[in-house]
């Protein structure tokens, strides 16, 4: 509920609701990262702890507030629904598939009408 809250939120470009970044933020902060170097120069991440929950919020966090959070959309095609990174500006569908069905179903009604 969370997640979703969270994304849908974003995918709208709204802010959170106080209550949704409040408790994302509890519930991040128990799964904190740990950066360092490595031996050869490179940057790692560390997970420290936390559940699966808290690992979840801590990314939900990063698409509603990070870098990418202007390319978060929800897909509008028909039985889809999911939340998806645009790799375009004007990418409306989360997939080829996706786009295809949304065009045919928004195609049906003008082929009706001509049967009526
Ligand atoms: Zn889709």
């Amino acid at each position: 509920g969370l997640v979703r809250g969270a994304l849908e939120a974003t995918a709208g470009q709204r802010p959170l609701t106080d209550s949704l970044r409040t408790r994302l933020n509890e519930l991040a902060a128990s799964a904190p990262v740990v950066f360092r170097m490595t031996g050869d120069g490179f940057l790692e991440q560390r997970e420290q702890s936390g559940g699966a929950d808290a690992v979840l919020a801590r990314r939900t966090l990063v698409l509603a507030a990070g870098p990418d959070r202007l390319r978060v959309r929800r897909c509008p095609a028909p039985s889809c629904g999911m939340y998806f990174l645009a790799r375009r500006r004007d990418q409306a569908w989360c997939s080829l598939g996706c786009g295809n069905r949304a065009r045919s179903t928004r195609r049906q009604p003008r082929e009706t009408e001509t049967l009526n």
